[in-house]
Order: structure tokens, then C-alpha cells, then sequence
């Protein structure tokens, strides 16, 4: 039974961040609707009109970037706990970033073992996403994201690297709070508290190593799962 309740605290994760999602865009889809509004106003400049549609869709954007840094893969109805075959997950992550890498001529590797883990697919592959588009977004001028991943006794660990700006200590720190970003407009801070509560309430732990114009490494920790069955293909 306690197994049972734990479960359901787990999945109940997806509906929280379902409602977070709702409440985060709100504020932008309402200043969107705000200046359309105001362009329906007789007479108005051409200076004024363009001002207007530029915040609309900026401010669109911002609720699309909101929505893909908590949602990119949910799927309610298949909302469940299963084992994970890591290497399948990280090759559905990478097909969903590699435009945005090659838009940024980053190169990316993965080295997987053959490991498997217990979670909820949408959620896993959500965690990583968001470490891997922060890592792409460091690397304005191209450069390598390497992922690997290997089991080791009970423990899968999960490494994604970059050759990145890096960061400082205090900004390591930092991550994970909500509404963190050093990105501007363009960043929501929300994608790392995603990772974090993910990770978390799949029993894991991540540790990140980072230095400045260097680059850096996220190292996640999760228990490794152990299939009765040999694997089985989860999803299509
Ligand atoms: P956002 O990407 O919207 O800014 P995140 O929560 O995803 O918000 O990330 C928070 C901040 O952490 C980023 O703005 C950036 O400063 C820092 N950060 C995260 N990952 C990296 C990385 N791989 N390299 C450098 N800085 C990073
Ligand atoms: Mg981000």
C-alpha cells in the first residue's frame, strides 16, 4: 500500500505542473489580448501599430517557451510509471532538440549503455530536454553537447555536457529557483525547477560541475530499475 500511495504522489506531478502551465501564461496571453485590443483604436499610428504587434508577439512567445519548458512531451493519457529503457528516451530527447542544435552548429554525441530506469517517460524526457536546450543556448558559436549515461551496481547516472559559457559559482547555486534566468526576455527560468522536480520525486539527485568559458557537465543520479521481463517497447 505505501508503494501505492508513493506512486500516486509521483504521478500527481504531471497535473501540478499541467496547473503551473496555466498560471504562468495567463500574464502573457493577457498582455497579448491587451495590445491587440488597444491596435483596434481609430486612427492609430503606423509607429504605435508596429509597437503593438511587436509586444503581442513577443508576448506569445513567451507563453510558447512557458508551455515547452514544462509540457514539451505530456501526455496525460499515458500518465503512468514504467520501466524506462534509457537509451530510447535519449534518443526521443535528442530527435526533439537536434533542429534547435543545428540552428546552433552544436554537435551532438551520446554514448548510452544499455540501462533502464522507473518513471514516468513524459517527465524523464522533459528533464533532460531542458538541460539540453540551456546547454545548446549556452553555446552561441557551436560546440559539443555529449551525452552518456551507464549503471553502476543500483545507480544509472546520466552525464550531459557542454562546451558552453559555464557559469559561476553563485550561479550554479541559483539553479533551480523559480524565475532564475540570466536570458532576459528570452528566458522563462522555470525549465531548471522542472528538472529538478523531476529528478526529485524520481528518487534522484543531480550535481552539476561548471566553470566559467569552459563548459558544463549535469551529472543525474537515479535508481536503476531492474525489468522482470526483458524490455518491452513502452510507447510508439
Ligand atoms: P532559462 O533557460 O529560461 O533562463 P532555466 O531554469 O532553464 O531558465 O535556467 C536558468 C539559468 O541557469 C539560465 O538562465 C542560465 O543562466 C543558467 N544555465 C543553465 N544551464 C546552463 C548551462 N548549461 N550553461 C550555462 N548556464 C546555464
Ligand atoms: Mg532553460
Amino acid at each position: 500500500l505505501r508503494e501505492q500511495v508513493v506512486q500516486s504522489e509521483k504521478l500527481q506531478l504531471i497535473s501540478q505542473l499541467a496547473a503551473a502551465v496555466s498560471h504562468e501564461v495567463r500574464n502573457p496571453l493577457t498582455a497579448s489580448r491587451g495590445f491587440m485590443q488597444l491596435l483596434l483604436t481609430e486612427g492609430i499610428d503606423t509607429e504605435s501599430r508596429n509597437r503593438f504587434l511587436n509586444i503581442s508577439i513577443s508576448e506569445l512567445d513567451r507563453a510558447e517557451s512557458i508551455i515547452r519548458d514544462y509540457l514539451t512531451f505530456a501526455k496525460p493519457e499515458t500518465e503512468q510509471l514504467v520501466s524506462l529503457y534509457v537509451p530510447d528516451e535519449v534518443k526521443r530527447m535528442i530527435d526533439v532538440i537536434t533542429p534547435l542544435a543545428n540552428m546552433h552548429n552544436v554537435h551532438i554525441t551520446s554514448d548510452v549503455a544499455a540501462c533502464c530506469i522507473k518513471g514516468s517517460p513524459q517527465l524523464f524526457t522533459q528533464g533532460l530536454l531542458n538541460i539540453s536546450k540551456n546547454a545548446i543556448e549556452a553555446m552561441p558559436h557551436g560546440g559539443s553537447l555529449i551525452l552518456a549515461a551507464e549503471q553502476k551496481e543500483g545507480t544509472v547516472f546520466i552525464s550531459l555536457s557542454d562546451t558552453g559559457i559555464g557559469m559561476m559559482p553563485e550561479q550554479v547555486k541559483r539553479l533551480g529557483e523559480p524565475y532564475y534566468s540570466t536570458k532576459g526576455a528570452k528566458g522563462t527560468g522555470l525549465g531548471m525547477m522542472v528538472t529538478y522536480r523531476i529528478v526529485e520525486a524520481m528518487g534522484g539527485s543531480i550535481q552539476v560541475d561548471s566553470e566559467p568559458g569552459k563548459g558544463t557537465r549535469f551529472l543525474i543520479e537515479l535508481p536503476a530499475h531492474f525489468p522482470d521481463q526483458p524490455r518491452q517497447v513502452q510507447y510508439t
